[in-house]
């Protein structure tokens, strides 16, 4: 028989930084919150991809590392204790009898909750590869899917394929550090975010444009020289490099969530204006969400979070008023520490 003690308000699935802000969020509302968590870390997408990344699109934050947003995110949420459960991959959800569910890890253990927070962003948190046959040859050493540390690029030549946020980020970021930067993307129309963009244009980033990668040459896992392709023409350009930086996309794969029975829509969860997925009692927020207009940024998951524990709160409790609150002053975070 399961123990009442066992038994969570909420379990949120994954620990990226939309899931350890509802876990904040949940704790202010008084529900027994568990995280779980498939990393040996919590911060998802940010500690994992972009530590060193200046990030500034945070209201009321105009500058802040990756490193510091998680450090500070990790303080928040452990504000009111939550239960944390790392290196457990989420796999199996079976509802009970009584309506509470039990989930399931790839491990083999167990959690019974009431509600479910699905918080998985992309799942797999697998960057979209290098279509060229020895790409593998130089990956971890010369070519990289994401920059842990900028200053390992101090002086080198490095080219970056892709035209979205992330590319035209790096290449902004580069471009003090290293020696040069080339950026190519096969489209003629770049998909970053507008003012990036027209900084990387006045800048000494050379941009080509629609061009495409083909070839990549040199020997021991390091690059020597990039072939690259003006797009439906024959013009090919040899360029000397160092280090190749590819952002072409994540792959979104949820694993055995995906089967789990919720509408879904290019591999991410539909939901409506209360969080909720199309199986009662389960939600999902951050960029596993989908809905019109979705923006992937983390402050929107700011926002979805609460929704959703709001929602879940009014789903243990029917006839409670949904109400709406905010913080106020919690004894372990005080501005002095
Ligand atoms: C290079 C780069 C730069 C970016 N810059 C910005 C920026 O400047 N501003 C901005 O707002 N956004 C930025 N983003 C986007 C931002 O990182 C994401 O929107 C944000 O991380 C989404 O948070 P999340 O918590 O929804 O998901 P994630 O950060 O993806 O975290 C999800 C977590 O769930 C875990 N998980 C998945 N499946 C399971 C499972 N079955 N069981 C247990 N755990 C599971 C994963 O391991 C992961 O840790 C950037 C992204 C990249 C890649």
């Amino acid at each position: 028989m399961i123990q009442q003690a066992d038994v969570y308000d909420i379990t949120i699935i994954g620990g990226g930084p939309v899931g350890l802000f509802t876990a904040f969020y949940s704790g202010m509302r008084e529900m027994k919150t568990k995280i779980i968590e498939f990393l040996p870390y919590l911060g998802g997408k940010v500690p994992y991809f972009y530590p060193e990344k200046i990030i500034r699109d945070i209201g009321g934050i105009p500058m802040i590392s990756g490193e510091k947003l998680t450090e500070d995110l990790i303080k928040q949420a452990m504000t009111f204790d939550p239960t944390i459960v790392l290196n457990e991959q989420v796999t199996n959800m079976e509802r009970l009898e009584d309506g509470t569910f039990l989930l399931t890890s790839n491990n083999g253990a167990q959690h019974y909750t009431k509600t479910i927070v699905l918080a998985t962003g992309f799942g797999s948190l697998k960057s979209v590869k290098l279509d060229i046959d020895n790409a593998v040859d130089f990956e971890e050493r010369s070519l990289h899917y994401s920059i842990k540390k900028l200053e390992s690029y101090r002086d080198k030549n490095v080219l970056i394929s892709g035209g979205g946020n992330s590319a035209v980020d790096w290449a902004n970021e580069l471009e003090p550090i290293a020696n040069n930067v080339t950026l190519i993307y096969r489209k003629p129309a770049f998909t970053g975010i507008e003012s990036n963009v027209s900084k990387m244009m006045n800048s000494s980033v050379e941009v080509l444009n629609p061009y495409e990668l083909v070839e990549l040459k040199g020997t021991n896992g390091q690059i020597s020289s990039a072939l690259v392709k003006q797009v439906a023409m024959n013009a090919t350009k040899e360029i000397a490099v160092d280090n190749v930086i590819v952002n072409h996309g994540f792959e979104i794969n949820l694993g055995s969530i995906a089967e789990w029975g919720m509408d879904m829509e290019n591999g991410t969860i539909l939901v409506d204006q209360t969080m909720s997925t199309s199986l009662p009692g389960i939600f999902a927020i951050g960029d596993v969400a989908n809905y019109p207009n979705k923006l992937a940024l983390i402050a929107g998951g700011f926002n979805e979070g609460p929704i959703a524990v709001n929602s879940a709160k009014q789903f243990i409790l029917p006839h409670e008023p949904l109400k709406h609150l905010f913080s106020t002053h919690y004894e372990p975070l005080t501005l002095e520490n």
